[in-house]
């Protein structure tokens, strides 16, 4: 659906950032606390071995039973200025592998020992390779998740592939990981699992009681965060939150889709509910709440994880599922969650999600589902356009 711009009726729907921040929960200011620090000051308290994971996906229960503390390495989010990496990568790469390839560079990894990269597309494996061989002194492993994860051999496949993962790890830390010291781990992140989906939950019944920025913080703060910590502060803020005094705003209600690995710049998330939409799902920060279930607390650990990724995972761009196609998926929440139109937010050169677009938007044409395509990098630092993009868009449905 093109975005009509100019339109003589239109009217602000603006809401001061003030007025969406009232009875501002405390916990709050600890999360931004926590994601000011980064992946440094992450490691840093922890006081033990800190890995690395580049998105989406990463099996963290493995890391974590190991004494490791799992630390999502989402780029540098516009922090950086690219002085190594563009050297190293074709001009047409995402952000997010040029700048996390920086962080190295620039030595703004600190006490994290090791990175896990992801068979998720061609820039993430050749960005683990880059990786070796400029920081040899770095533990570097890559997944190779299943192409087709609903074959009869993947459960096994996945099964062998995590556990040469537990085997790398344990040979780079010196230290066994023993199959209960897993299943804590599992029982762990199932924890703060369940309570990011009861935060989605939230948005998706009352979306005025907590905002989209809000809503990030609170999930991304859990990528720097052992999962206690991230359960406790996840309980905090939702029982704040369910406290709070609200009121309902006149504004769409959409499904933003396409910002699972690189992520958005927080201004921009602001500017799509500040320009008259409540995002009641999306798929930021995805691979660290990637399963629709627990993980199974008992039996064989290794299997219960390749077990979930193999069948209990979101649908995404990077996981191809021939049983349940994403984009008619997406066609189905739009539904479920009584989303009145969908914001493509795909990161700039990002295949996976450049190449879905065309099937989703098939979709959406199909279903008569109002949509918008929104672009994204780090460094973009004003949001006037895609404000004005949204905000004609938004009044469009609503005064239509
Ligand atoms: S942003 Fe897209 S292209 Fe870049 S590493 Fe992530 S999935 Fe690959």
């Amino acid at each position: 659906m093109g975005a009509r711009t100019n339109s003589p009726h239109r009217r602000r729907i603006e809401v001061p950032l003030t007025a969406m921040a009232i009875a501002h929960p405390p916990i709050l200011s600890r999360c931004r606390e926590v994601l000011a620090g980064g992946p440094t000051e992450a490691a840093r308290r922890w006081k033990g071995p800190a890995i690395g994971c580049f998105p989406v996906y990463s099996p963290v229960e493995i890391f974590h039973a190991a004494g490791a503390l799992p630390i999502g390495i989402f780029g540098a989010g516009g922090s950086v200025e690219l002085t190594h990496a563009d050297a190293r990568f074709q001009s047409f790469v995402c952000s997010i592998a040029k700048s996390t390839l920086e962080l190295a560079f620039q030595k703004r990894l600190e006490g994290i020992g090791g990175m896990v990269f992801h068979s998720i597309c061609d820039v993430a494996r050749n960005l683990a390779s880059v990786y070796r061989r400029n920081f040899p002194d770095l533990f570097i492993d890559y997944i190779h998740f299943p192409q087709n994860p609903t074959s009869s051999g993947s459960l096994d496949y996945t099964s062998a592939e995590l556990e040469r993962v537990r085997r790398n790890i344990s040979v780079w830390l010196e230290r066994k990981i023993t199959d209960d010291a897993l299943r804590e781990s599992i029982r762990a992140y199932n924890r703060s699992r369940a309570l990011m989906r009861r935060l989605y939950q939230m948005r998706e019944e009352s979306p005025e009681r907590v905002n989209s920025v809000e809503a990030y913080q609170l999930v991304r703060a859990g990528t720097l965060l052992p999962p206690q910590e991230h359960v406790e502060l996840l309980e905090a803020a939702l029982a704040d939150l369910e406290r709070r005094a609200v009121k309902r705003m006149d504004r769409i209600r959409v499904i933003v889709e396409g910002a699972f690995c690189e992520q958005p710049p927080m201004g921009l998330i602001e500017v799509i509910e500040r320009a008259g939409c409540y995002v009641i799902d999306d798929d930021f920060v995805a691979g660290w709440r990637w399963f629709a279930n627990d993980v199974a607390e008992t039996g064989d650990p290794i299997r219960a994880l390749a077990g979930a990724y193999c069948r209990q995972s979101r649908p995404s761009s990077v996981r191809h599922d021939m049983t349940r196609p994403r984009h008619e998926d997406l066609a189905k929440r739009v539904r479920e969650k009584n989303a009145q139109a969908v914001i493509f937010a795909p990161a700039k050169f990002c295949e996976p999600a450049l190449f879905d677009y065309v099937l989703f938007r098939r979709v959406c044409e199909r279903e008569k589902i109002p949509h918008l395509l929104l672009e994204f990098e780090e460094k973009m630092w004003t949001f006037e356009r895609a404000r004005n993009e949204i905000e004609t868009f938004a009044e469009s449905l609503l005064f239509e």
